[in-house]
């Protein structure tokens, strides 16, 4: 391993400063993702600052409705909150689909929003890669692609965005806070995440020494449903091939609103806005949901092995959709996996 320096960060504005004028810095969360980074040699950071000491992990109302959660808030502790199980099941389902409880506990807000792919060429400094290595190569367009994307890629970048719960937040408007060398900055979850087109080494459009303080999330109407499910190769602690967060709002046989993102489909959390369209004044039948499925993925474009994900993509959608609105839905709790 690379020698680094490690601080322990007193304030948010002290971190940002710190963290601003050394381009070799980075901010150091439960560790989960950038540690191993450090291992693998996919970072080398000459400093870490720590901010998981920070006043960053409460779970607050929001004045005007909704919750402000704290970027240092753990994923296990986000998940089992009452307000979140309650108001927001979607969001207590991803978080509890992903990794495993005890790096759950570690794992926060703000790093999870940043971790980076888990494309094993990226992970792999053995082989070119654009998003490791700008310049050097994909070797993924020519190599194994089953977990790669079917939206949005470019020819420079296959990859997908891994988190769980950046998929749940995103269907739910969430707003990200930011705290930079040059003030505060709110930005919305759908637009935090790029694509890769012409620069896939940026995941998000952050800017050096920009901290997340906190995400917020918007109430949700009254008697609206959400849902969070998630296929894979195992039953657990394994990443997305395809993810589906909705919020649904039906009022007498009609969707009055909808919200839907997918995971494990493109370079960020997709937002599904071409369904929402098909489904929002519709009847909330399985002919719509069908047609909204197939808005969604009209322009899918599979790489050799993963073809499987666009009817995948299609079926988890409707199915998702359907739950939402049975009668006799109960399963608003979390499924812990
Ligand atoms: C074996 C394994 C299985 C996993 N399975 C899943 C899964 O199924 N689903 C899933 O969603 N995730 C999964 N994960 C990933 C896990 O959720 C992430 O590693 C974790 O959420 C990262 O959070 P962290 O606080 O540890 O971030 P860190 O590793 O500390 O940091 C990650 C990045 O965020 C930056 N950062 C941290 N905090 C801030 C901040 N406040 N402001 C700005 N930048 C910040 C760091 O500089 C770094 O670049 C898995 C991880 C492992 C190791």
């Amino acid at each position: 391993m690379i020698p680094f320096g490690y601080q322990r960060a007193e304030d948010a504005e002290g971190a940002v400063a710190t963290v601003s004028r050394d381009p070799n810095a980075m901010f150091l969360g439960g560790g989960t993702n950038l540690v191993d980074h450090l291992k693998l040699g996919v970072a080398s950071p000459g400093l870490l600052v720590d901010v998981t000491g920070l006043p960053l992990d409460r779970i607050e109302p929001l004045p005007g409705g909704g919750v402000r959660i704290g970027a240092g808030v753990r994923n296990s502790d986000l998940a089992a909150d009452p307000t979140i199980r309650s108001h927001y099941p979607v969001l207590s389902q991803a978080l509890l689909s992903g990794a495993s409880g005890q790096l759950r506990n570690l794992a926060t807000t703000g790093g999870n929003l940043l971790q980076r792919t888990r494309c094993v060429y990226f992970q792999d400094v053995s082989t070119p890669c654009n998003k490791r290595e700008p310049g050097s190569g994909c070797s993924a367009v020519d190599g194994y692609t089953r977990y790669h994307a079917i939206l949005g890629a470019s020819r420079l970048c296959v990859a997908v965005h891994p988190s769980d719960m950046a998929v749940a937040m995103t269907a739910l408007d969430a707003v990200v806070q930011v705290q930079g060398p040059d003030g505060e900055r709110h930005i919305p979850l759908v637009d935090f995440h790029r694509l890769p087109g012409d620069a896939p080494q940026r995941d998000t459009v952050l800017t050096h020494g920009e901290l997340i303080t906190a995400v917020d999330l918007p109430s949700l109407p009254t008697g609206c449903r959400s849902r969070y499910r998630k296929v894979r190769d195992r039953a657990s602690y394994a990443f997305a091939l395809v993810s589906v967060a909705a919020v649904l709002d039906v009022g007498d046989g009609t969707v009055r609103d909808v919200w839907i993102a997918l995971g494990g489909v493109a370079h960020k959390p997709w937002r599904a806005t071409r369904a929402e369209e098909v489904l929002r004044g519709a009847p909330a039948t399985e002919e719509t949901f069908r047609r909204a499925a197939e808005a969604e993925l009209a322009d899918a474009q599979p790489l050799p092995d993963n073809a499987f994900k666009v009817p995948l993509a299609r079926n988890t959608l409707v199915s998702v959709l359907r739950d939402l609105t049975r009668r006799d839905l109960t399963s608003q709790t979390p499924e812990d996996s």
